[in-house]
């Protein structure tokens, strides 16, 4: 089975639905990784497409966020006005979807979480010393995250737990070489690697074969909806920087 794997959406409906042309039919299921809404305009719109695929998906911080079910004191101002608007936006259908996303999932040689196995929803895994540090908290080869919006390969090198980081290569199938590895395939909807194109990665849970993926997508479009919605001009303009 090939799966598409996606990630922090962020209610970015033109991103998601430019990464679903180009995957186009060379995948049998989805697995995201949570944050299908905040930040972005189209919120119920990301949802219902995700409803309509043969998917599971996980919570991440800003779906819980929509939900009121943290403190979100803790979020930057123009973070907190987007979850405020966003929860005001979403159906009851809508909300009771995210309700009900579990926060880590196994299946087969893979462990999902959003942020990281130790702390599902919250933790960023952002450099080989914390991903060392994950390894002991999931069973499986493998562990596929998102959180961070930057598409990366933590794998462990020795049996001391000695971890480090592989960069991307783009729309190149590799596989995964038994080394246990944490992976991240970046964000579709609001990417944080100074690169605003959309990304997602394809993977073969039989061959244990993965590609990692880029697709410029219409930015401006996703723009002129966030302005009719008055989100923070902040939010607006950093889709087209890539942070
Ligand atoms: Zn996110």
């Amino acid at each position: 089975m090939r799966v598409l794997i996606i990630s922090d959406i962020h209610a970015n409906l033109t991103a998601f639905e430019t990464v679903l042309a180009d995957a186009r039919n060379e995948w049998e299921y989805v697995w995201c990784l949570g944050d299908v809404v905040g930040y972005g305009p189209d919120p119920n719109e990301c949802v219902d497409l995700l409803k309509t695929l043969p998917h599971l998906c996980l919570a991440g911080n800003h779906d819980w966020a929509a939900l009121g079910r943290l403190d979100i004191r803790t979020f930057n101002p123009d973070a907190r006005r987007a979850v405020d608007w966003t929860r005001e936006t979403l159906t009851a259908d809508n909300l009771a979807y995210l309700e009900a996303l579990p926060t880590t999932f196994v299946i087969g040689n893979y462990t999902l979480a959003h942020g990281s196995p130790r702390e599902p929803v919250w933790e960023y895994i952002l450099e080989p010393l914390i991903a060392a540090l994950n390894f002991s908290h999931f069973e499986t080869p493998y562990c596929l995250v998102g959180h961070t919006h930057q598409p990366i390969i933590y794998e462990q090198i020795d049996d001391q737990g000695d971890t480090e980081a592989i960069a991307p290569i783009y729309r190149q199938r590799i596989a995964l070489n038994g080394h246990r590895q944490i992976i991240n395939p970046g964000s579709v909807g609001q990417p944080r690697d100074a690169n605003p194109d959309a990304a997602y990665a394809i993977l073969d849970v039989e061959t244990n074969q993965w590609e990692h993926r880029r697709i410029a997508y219409n930015i401006p479009a996703v723009q002129k909806r966030m302005r009719k919605y008055e989100l923070p001009e902040r939010l607006i303009s950093r889709l087209e920087h890539g942070w």
